[in-house]
């Protein structure tokens, strides 16, 4: 599963230098599939429930389960990426949200309080623990900020299904939900609204967007629990060494 992890992140990292103004998700999308398939993974999105690409691509104010199309993105926006493959029958799904150019200090903020529950999150898939420690962690640290926590929409186990038990919501009460034991692996995956938690889905019948369409942000990382202990399989480093970014997340290894 690491190995499906890290060519999901790999992915990302090669479109880490692609996402600028000008640039297309149609563009992103065939990009990645051709990097998957050259890689011997298959994509893991395409045809899954009937999505039609290789990525889910969400700008602004779309959450998730955006269609890559040909608008090209524009300086400030943001693009939260979204991608899955299988390998040797084992899915990776992994995301990140990137800026396009400059973004306005308000957007950055919510991308660094997104990313820091994400990992706030996975300290707390521990031995011992329950399911929705995770949640309440993130949205304690997401609510502090007066974000909104996406309901709807949920992380999840992850094998040689995408998406398996237990889910995992980004919101919930301290000691419930299922105990978390070794040999579980979790996609993690806070969903952050700048305003509102609520979201409605588009006519497209799958883009999620905010209600009252503030930005939202989306960070996934894939999580094995070992010897009691969060493992990340995925990593963002390849879209750090790609921009050139310091590897600073917290080591979960
Ligand atoms: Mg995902
Ligand atoms: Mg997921």
């Amino acid at each position: 599963m690491r190995e499906s992890a890290q060519l999901v992140s790999k992915t990302l990292g090669l479109l880490a230098t692609e996402i600028k103004p000008g640039a297309t998700g149609l563009h992103l999308d065939r990009l990645a599939e051709e990097f998957i398939r050259d890689n011997g993974g298959i994509p893991g999105f395409k045809g899954l429930y009937g999505f039609p690409n290789t990525l889910c691509l969400s700008l602004n104010e779309m959450v998730v389960h955006g269609i890559p199309s040909d608008r090209p993105f524009a300086e400030g926006d943001i693009v939260s990426v979204d991608c899955g493959v299988v390998l040797n029958g084992f899915y990776g799904d992994h995301a990140y949200t990137f800026e396009v150019g400059e973004v306005s200090e308000d957007t950055r903020k919510l991308l660094r309080v997104t990313k820091e529950s994400l990992y706030i999150g996975i300290d707390k898939m521990r031995q011992g623990n329950r399911v929705n420690d995770i949640g309440n962690a993130i949205q304690k640290h997401a609510e502090s900020h007066g974000y909104g926590v996406v309901r709807e929409l949920v992380g999840h186990g992850l094998g040689r299904e995408l998406h398996e038990e237990p889910q995992v919501p980004n919101y919930g009460k301290r000691g419930t939900g299922k105990l978390l034991q070794d040999g579980l692996v979790l996609a993690i995956e806070p969903m952050i609204n700048r305003g509102t938690h609520r979201v409605v889905q588009l006519k497209d019948g799958w883009s999620i967007v905010t209600g009252d369409r503030k930005p939202s942000a989306h960070f996934e990382h894939d999580v094995a629990l070992v010897d009691g202990r969060p493992v990340v399989l995925s990593t963002f480093d390849y879209i750090y060494e790609a921009m050139g970014l310091p590897k600073n997340d917290p080591l979960f290894a």
